[in-house]
């Protein structure tokens, strides 16, 4: 039997797409973010996770990847961080988005936890284990959704889970698929938590 999904996650409406630090929302409710590599799967977590086909674009375009994309019901909101390692994106917006996202990590009072989405096929890329690393000196908090799954035996899924935990500690991980809805009720709990909300 499945649990319902919380009504906070399946009611979430898109806010706004802030470009820079001057379009963020005031931070006036708890905050998840979602960071992760181009092409990990983001997208599709986040829409699994409220049960919502299209809340976020897994379309790629480079002009929308570069800003923070806000979903929100009642005093939750999510935070969909533009992928990081898009090739065809410009240096120079390269930087711009390292501007805006470390001062979003950094001096955001409301943000709660960060759910750092990986393939689970190729999981602590180098940019991954540089951002757990600053991460975790800004003393943020993150949860490591290790998501497509289901491209992975069942023994690969449990020797992964485990290579990553060990290497990611203190932070926590899990096994995820958009695709086959593994994971979800564990990653929705863990968000609720972060949120405040009843599970
Ligand atoms: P994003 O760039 O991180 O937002 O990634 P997307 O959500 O757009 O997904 C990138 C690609 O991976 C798409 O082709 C998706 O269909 C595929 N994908 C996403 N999640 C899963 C999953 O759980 N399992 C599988 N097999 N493919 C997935």
């Amino acid at each position: 039997m499945s649990i319902p999904v919380n009504p906070e996650f399946k009611n979430m409406q898109f806010l706004l797409a802030a470009p820079n630090r001057a379009a963020l929302p005031p931070p006036d409710c708890a905050e998840v973010a979602f960071a992760g590599r181009s092409n990990a799967g983001k997208s599709s977590a986040l829409n699994a996770i409220c049960e919502r086909r299209n809340l976020a674009r897994t379309s790629k375009t480079p002009g929308r990847t570069q800003a923070i994309n806000f979903f929100q019901h009642g005093n939750s909101r999510l935070a969909d961080l533009p992928g990081y390692g898009f090739a065809r994106v410009p240096a120079g917006m390269k930087a711009a988005w390292q501007v805006l996202i470390e001062h979003y990590l950094t001096k955001r009072e409301c943000l709660r936890g960060v759910i750092l989405v990986m393939d689970a096929r190729r999981p602590l890329t180098d940019f991954d284990r540089q951002l757990l690393a600053w991460g975790t000196t800004c003393e943020l908090t993150f949860h490591l959704l290790l998501t497509k799954a289901d491209k992975l035996s069942r023994n690969q899924q449990h020797n992964t889970l485990r290579m990553v935990r060990k290497q990611a500690a203190p932070h926590t991980a899990q096994m995820f698929s958009a695709i086959r809805t593994i994971g979800l009720e564990e990653a929705r709990a863990q968000i609720a938590a972060w949120l405040g909300l009843q599970a």
